[in-house]
């Protein structure tokens, strides 16, 4: 008999509970902790976020369906990993606070022979002083953080209904924020909306963010091919502002947010302070900020976690100049290697380097997009951690682990507003692979025929349809494992 135990129900952990539940043999337990009741889609909190979309149709409640697959299920945060056991019990254990209203507080060890951790991002709202919608800013990372913007978003438009004039920044609250295709969509959607509501006219839009150029995403960019002509994602993206009217900071880190006022500094090292009503700004992220002890008791918390909290995998993490990194120093397991028992698919793995070019201001300040790991490659690497573990478990500890590198698979970020059939539009991106790999494809870095930026319904059609597709997959209805990751 063998556990597995998975902290974190978020994409990644939520998906290789569901597979390994499916996979494994009953005789095999499948442990799950996690300090929210509900499972969240997070790519439809931006509709959350403008009133297009109710809170609740975006999350469920986790314990009915694992309850119904045969996954134990823990409502707790994971704070403490023993990976060598105690000196009281020798087995690998993870230590879990209780967030259950009942239990809140109260702790517990679990055992495990494999442990993933997919703990996804901490939102680090501290970096930035005022950051947060505990201070100053908005946001829509979470379902009831994108209720809580949706409410103050609909005072505003019936404050420019009034005619009163408004100032709207949707963008980054960090120099070393990742996922601007969240604030790229979040920016796409409020625009549609003012339109919407007949108040375009009424509020500057501005998109303030730590990338270079617009189009970045912190993927370095991107070229597309179209009948012929290749167009960079900074002309794309600075088009569609451009038609949209939103103006645009960039090279931007954001110090400092008081009521109505943030202070930012740019790469050039200028500072400035910019008015607003309204700002939607992403937290930067780190890891779960887990400990670790030996049996001894000594503290191991650098050989399962870097600096910032987020897990080595087998990935190079030599520092290395920005020229020298390649494809090949990114992770294909998400193995740890001091503790090959313990598995970090989706945010949760430290990536071994930025993928835009690193950038610092005369003041020191880094402004540089950190990787994106969005939804997709989450799932991919949660499922190959899933069958790796499944063949470790049926096969020994020499079964041929399963890969999936960001640098051999593709994403797509479709940035879509309105939720209608007709009445939506979208700006839909796609690349292959997700981290440019330059021997493979000298030009770009990317496959061309895997890399494009469309404008349309059909993204938006996909995009709505995602949102059914995955809620019906997580919630592990019939067939659900023929949806892909
Ligand atoms: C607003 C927004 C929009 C987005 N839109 C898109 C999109 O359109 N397409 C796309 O592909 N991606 C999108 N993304 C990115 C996508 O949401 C992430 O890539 C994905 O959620 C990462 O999966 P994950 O499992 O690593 O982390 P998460 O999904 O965040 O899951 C982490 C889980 O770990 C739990 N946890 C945290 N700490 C602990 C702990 N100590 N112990 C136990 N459990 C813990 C959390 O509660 C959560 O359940 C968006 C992100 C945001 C913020």
């Amino acid at each position: 008999m063998a556990r597995v135990v998975i902290l974190g129900a978020g994409i990644a952990g939520h998906t290789a509970a569901l597979h390994l539940r499916r996979m494994l043999a009953r005789e095999h337990e499948v442990v799950v902790v996690s300090p929210s009741a509900q499972w969240n889609w997070i790519p439809s909190n931006i509709w959350v976020g403008v009133g297009r979309m109710s809170a609740d149709r975006v999350v469920f409640p986790l314990a009915p369906v694992y309850r119904r697959l045969g996954i134990d299920f823990h409502q707790a945060l994971a704070t403490t990993i023993f990976p060598e056991g105690t000196a009281d019990d020798p087995r690998p254990q993870v230590e879990a606070s209780s967030t259950r209203a009942q239990t809140r507080g109260t702790t517990e060890r679990i055992s495990y022979d494999y442990l993933i951790n997919a703990t996804g991002p901490k939102l680090n709202f501290a970096a930035t002083p005022g950051l947060g919608p505990e201070a100053n800013s908005l946001s829509v990372c979470t379902a009831s953080h994108a209720a809580a913007t949706s409410a103050v978003f609909a005072d505003l438009i019936a404050a420019m209904k009034r005619g009163e004039h408004k100032t709207i920044v949707i963008g980054t609250g960090h120099g070393m924020c990742t996922c601007e295709g969240a604030a790229f969509e979040y920016t796409f959607n409020v625009e549609h909306e003012l339109r919407a509501h007949g108040v375009r006219d009424m509020a500057e839009l501005i998109y303030l963010s730590n990338e270079y150029d617009l189009g970045d995403f912190g993927v370095g960019g991107m070229s597309f091919t179209q009948m012929g002509y290749t167009m960079s994602s900074k002309t794309w993206t600075e088009s569609l502002f451009r038609e949209r009217g939103v103006t645009a900071i960039l090279r931007a880190h954001v110090q400092q947010v008081e009521p109505g006022l943030l202070h930012y500094e740019q790469l050039d090292g200028s500072e400035h302070t910019l008015a607003f009503d309204f700002a939607m700004l992403l937290p930067p992220f780190r890891g779960a900020d887990l400990k670790a002890y030996d049996r001894a008791g000594v503290d191991v918390t650098d050989r399962l976690f870097a600096p910032n909290g987020l897990t080595k995998v087998d990935a190079d993490y030599t520092p290395k100049p920005y020229e020298q990194w390649s494809a090949a120093d990114w992770p294909k397991t998400y193995r740890n290697p001091s503790y090959p028992n313990v598995f970090a698919p989706g945010i949760a793995f430290a990536p071994p380097h930025q993928i835009s070019m690193p950038h610092t201001s005369p003041n020191g300040t880094v402004i540089t997009p950190a990787p994106p790991r969005t939804g997709m490659p989450s799932g991919i690497m949660a499922k190959a951690v899933a069958l790796t573990i499944k063949d470790l478990i049926e096969h020994g500890e020499h079964a041929h682990p399963h890969t999936a590198s960001m640098a051999t698979m593709g994403a797509a970020c479709v940035a879509s507003a309105g939720t209608g059939l007709t009445r939506g539009s979208a700006a839909s991106m796609t690349m292959f692979p997700v981290v440019p790999d330059w021997k493979r494809y000298p030009r770009t870095g990317r496959d061309v025929r895997g890399t494009s930026g469309e404008l349309g319904l059909a993204g938006h059609w996909i995009k709505a349809m995602l949102h059914y597709l995955f809620l019906y997959k997580a919630k592990a209805r019939p067939l659900w494992f023929l949806i892909p990751e």
